[in-house]
């Protein structure tokens, strides 16, 4: 059986996976707040973990590995959303997470097998307040439930911090019911206004930390395999959840191994509202950019980089994969797994050394073995898509046009001709490529065939 290594948050090191139970691989991730389109960025754990989920299944069986991954459909955030639309906050969860499905699924990324929604464990997280609060890790206060971090001996450990340097880099809201000010929410008041549940301390409803503790308790137990999602919840939500679960019977143990993906950059820059490069998937995809190139810039930086999404990366990936799916397409029915694919993967998800061993397999003609790579990284789920396998027939009648205005542009030394056809082409997102053999002209990203017809 292939060794598969990870690098686990928790020791800071690089580990020989071990399940507690080959038979039953359980992995908890975190998933979105729902009130908005998921951005680039949020993308970036989805795409991670499933080839994570992918190479478990191959290892272990598809019927051994268990994916969970919730949707957070309790929070302030979708509250504001509802009080500025006048819409309801289930229309708005429900359409979000349509949403988020769709954009994920676009992005070529399995479902996972439970996709739990946090009100639909209200009575599991009261519970849960309940047996913190009798074990004295927890404390009502002024219609609050807090966790006392005191109570908890290894609270910094994942994260590796003091409570002190925790204080100073957190932004720790002071409140006066809080015996430390590092205490965090395990239940607060409702107003009327406001979603609440009935519970001992009143009309209220949930912290956010509670729910994955909840969430993964009733699903998986008290202790499970891999808990993963972006390094910014590292500090404080994974922290914190480790904290409830860990005091709530799991001991220190909880997931054996916590994983976190570095964050993106847009063409250099951090990703933000105000330098107009903070964009949604589904803008991406609106662009023309299929969902297989963006999952291939994504797979080209190991998931512990911090990755920058450039336009040039995007060009490259989709002239690869137009190369790999012409490749594959010969091997229907004999994908072949390789080795040294695998090898990468299982060396702590190195996606981008399993893409350059691809492009070795392309290279030697190896299709059988490429067409299973690009499987296993999630780049074809079935099919060939139609984006890379399907060529406008106008495009042959433009080449020869263009062949033609050539010729006759060499003799007279007037391109004038050319470069206007050429650039109406690129405008189209053709990528037009002339040399001593002929013309030939290929979609690239932001293809638009309603453009050619004008051109011919
Ligand atoms: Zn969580």
């Amino acid at each position: 059986m292939t060794t598969i290594k990870l690098y686990n948050t928790k020791t800071r090191k690089k580990e020989v996976f071990t399940p507690l139970k080959a038979d039953d691989v359980r992995m908890y991730v975190c998933g979105p707040t729902v009130y908005d389109r998921a951005h680039i960025g949020n993308a970036r754990p989805v795409i991670a973990f499933d080839v994570l989920y992918r190479l478990l299944q191959h290892v272990y069986g598809k019927d051994h590995v268990t994916y969970a991954r919730n949707f957070t459909d309790v929070d302030d955030k979708i509250n504001a959303r509802a009080a500025e639309t006048g819409r309801s906050i289930r229309e708005i969860t429900d359409e979000t997470i349509g949403w988020y499905l769709e954009d994920m699924g676009a992005l070529g990324n399995l479902e996972p097998d439970h996709a739990p929604r946090a009100t639909e464990y209200i009575p599991e997280m009261i519970t849960m307040i309940e047996g913190l609060i009798d074990a004295g890790h927890a404390y009502a206060a002024e219609g609050h439930v807090l966790f006392a971090v005191e109570s908890y001996k290894n609270y910094g450990s994942l994260s590796g911090r003091s409570v002190d340097d925790m204080i100073a880099g957190a932004r720790v809201e002071v409140a006066p019911y809080k015996r430390n000010p590092m205490d965090f929410v395990l239940w607060k008041p409702s107003d009327a206004a406001t979603p609440g549940w009935e519970s001992p301390w009143g009309y209220g409803r949930p912290g956010w930390h509670i729910e994955c503790s909840a969430m993964s308790d009733a699903l998986f137990g008290k202790r499970f395999d891999i808990h993963g999602g972006g390094l910014d919840l590292a500090f404080p939500h994974h922290e914190n959840e480790k904290a409830q679960s860990c005091a709530c019977g799991s001991e220190d143990d909880f997931a054996q191994v916590w994983m976190h993906n570095e964050m993106l950059q847009v063409e250099g820059k951090k990703m933000s509202k105000s330098l107009g490069n903070f964009f949604s998937v589904r803008e991406l995809i609106d662009q023309g950019y299929p969902g297989e190139v963006i999952r291939f810039v994504y797979l080209s930086t190991h998931y512990r980089k911090p990755m920058d999404w450039t336009d040039k990366k995007a060009k490259e990936a989709e002239a690869t994969l137009r190369k790999w799916y012409a490749q594959a397409a010969q091997a229907v029915d004999n994908a072949k797994p390789n080795q040294t694919v695998l090898d990468a993967l299982a060396d702590d998800l190195n996606t981008a050394g399993a893409l350059a061993e691809m492009h070795q397999l392309s290279h030697a003609d190896d299709v059988a073995s490429l067409r299973w790579g690009l499987s296993v990284l999630g780049l074809l789920n079935g099919e060939i898509p139609d984006w890379a396998s399907d060529r406008d027939p106008l495009l042959g009648t433009l080449e020869a046009k263009m062949t033609v205005l050539r010729s006759k542009a060499m003799e007279t030394k007037d391109f004038a001709e050319v470069d206007a056809l050429k650039s109406a082409l690129t405008e189209a997102g053709v990528s037009v490529r002339m040399s001593k053999e002929g013309v030939s002209l290929e979609p690239a990203v932001g293809f638009d065939a309603s453009k050619l017809e004008g051109l011919v």
